[in-house]
């Protein structure tokens, strides 16, 4: 079995992925990680899940020690400009990279990872780039509108990767891709370019063939999308259709399930059933606010939504750990989307189930499906199929949102010390707490909840009356 000590990473890395507690490479480390650190340009097939961000990361930071070390004999290295830049096609891929780049960053001084991303104001993220960074992570429209008004350069580029490349071509950020490859191309000299991309079609293949130099293509077939996965398609009316989630959901009792629907309209109005059925639930559609998206992915990460309805666009990049079962609400028009939604289940080896709701006019798709799989996935009547209210897993906790972060220099500590001294919450009652700029998030099991929301009204946390109320 493979260790990352076989890898002679520095010392720096070695003693951050023990903190981490990652001891061996996942199998798409162990097939792609020694071609990126021999520095070979390569296109990596790789789903979320399967730990891509660490291989490019102990890449991109492997290298970075390799030349601090060289340009100590030499002259000083050149720091004014980024070592590294990741594109990732959404907002919460690329604070979701970096992350996971900072934890592994944290033993290696003076490493700057900034997230840049439209649908926010640049400026912040202008005056952020005034102290140059070492590694760069964005989506390509906002990269481009920074590096047009002069304010990024690329000169002295060592790696760069595109990450989830098919879902940038699919979210339209062809042109801005094409800009950026192009300036990148035009300023630096022997940049390595990885691509990761969970599907390999002729637009990933172009796009490698254009700008990576010699590429060496990995396909890691891990198992994931139909070994362990159970799958099932139930033949539903297709006004039935909230009814049977909701019938599968009360049987199956799921910790936590993915519903995946075609349209915004659709998960709205899922979600609201859901929701009057008595489900802990929340939506993930384009027509939120990023606040609201945010919030929605830290219910359902901290267990305090047991479901979430979602668009397969929304759902996009989203680092939610493996569920316990995914639902079509209506079955993709793709072979690629429906892996795609299926593998957020059974990931890592584990067992997964994923139900496919048909009706009469889908069932063209399904064997259109069932041909291109291994085995066919088999059909079920829906007809049997009853909702029992008294069989809804609650979720585990309450969301509790703290109007104050780590711009009033709140800690996770402060919330945690405040929750265990001044309002007796036991640590088996506390989950998942999130410190963000301006507020906090703190994940409580009910019975507690009431005392977190008095503490917080009736006593003062770093000197502060800090408010507190519940997430839904
Ligand atoms: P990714 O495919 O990059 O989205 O990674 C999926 C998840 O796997 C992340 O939460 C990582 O923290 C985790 N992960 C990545 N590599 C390893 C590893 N070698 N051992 C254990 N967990 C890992």
């Amino acid at each position: 079995m493979e260790s990352f000590k076989d890898y002679n990473f520095s010392d720096e890395i070695n003693s951050a992925l023990d903190a981490l507690k990652y001891h061996e490479p996942t199998k798409t480390q162990q097939a792609c990680l020694h071609a990126l650190l021999e520095g070979k340009d390569v296109a990596v097939e790789a789903q979320t899940g399967s730990g891509k961000t660490l291989a490019f990361g102990l890449t991109i930071l492997q290298k970075l020690l390799d030349s601090q070390a060289h340009s100590q004999n030499e002259q000083a290295a050149d720091s004014s400009h980024p070592h590294a830049l990741v594109l990732c096609p959404t907002r919460e891929l690329a604070e979701q990279v970096t992350y996971q780049l900072q934890l592994l960053a944290r033993r290696i001084a003076n490493t700057k990872i900034l997230a840049v991303f439209g649908g926010v104001a640049i400026a912040p993220q202008l005056s952020s780039l005034k102290h140059p960074p070492a590694v760069i992570v964005g989506t390509p429209g906002r990269l481009m509108d920074i590096a047009m008004q002069g304010r990024l350069s690329f000169k002295g580029l060592k790696t760069l990767v595109l990450d989830e490349a098919d879902r940038m071509l699919d979210m339209g950020f062809e042109d801005q891709v094409d800009w950026l490859l192009k300036a990148i191309n035009d300023q630096a000299q022997g940049v390595q370019t990885l691509l990761f991309s969970a599907t390999f079609g002729g637009n990933i293949q172009s796009l490698s063939a254009q700008y990576q130099k010699d590429a060496q293509t990995i396909q890691v077939d891990d198992g994931r999308t139909h070994q362990h996965i159970e799958q099932t398609a139930y033949k539903v009316l297709a006004n039935r259709r909230a009814y049977a989630v909701a019938a599968l959901l009360s049987e199956h009792q799921p910790e936590s399930a993915i519903v995946f629907c075609q349209r915004k309209q659709e998960v709205v109005e899922l979600h609201q059933q859901l929701q009057e059925d008595g489900f802990g639930v929340v939506q993930l559609q384009g027509d939120m606010e990023q606040f609201e998206r945010s919030n929605a992915v830290l219910l359902f990460s901290a267990d305090c939504a047991n479901v979430l309805v979602a668009t397969d666009v929304a759902a996009r990049g989203l680092d939610i750990p493996s569920v316990d079962l995914v639902i079509n609400y209506s079955i993709s028009d793709d072979l690629d989307t429906h892996t795609h939604r299926v593998g957020r289940t059974g990931r890592a080896g584990l067992k997964g189930k994923a139900i496919t709701l048909i009706d009469d006019t889908d069932e063209t798709k399904l064997i259109g499906f069932n041909a291109q799989l291994p085995s066919d996935i088999p059909v079920k009547s829906g007809l049997a199929l009853r909702f029992h209210k008294n069989r809804i897993r609650e979720p585990q906790y309450v969301g509790v949102q703290i109007d104050a972060g780590k711009k009033q220099k709140i800690s996770k500590g402060d919330i945690l010390g405040a929750l265990a001294k001044n309002a007796h919450v036991p640590a088996k009652d506390i989950g998942k707490i999130h410190v963000s700029s301006h507020r906090s998030f703190a994940a409580i099991k009910i019975r507690s909840v009431k005392r977190t929301l008095l503490m917080f009204r009736e006593s003062k946390v770093k000197g502060k009356r800090l408010r507190a109320k519940k997430l839904v």
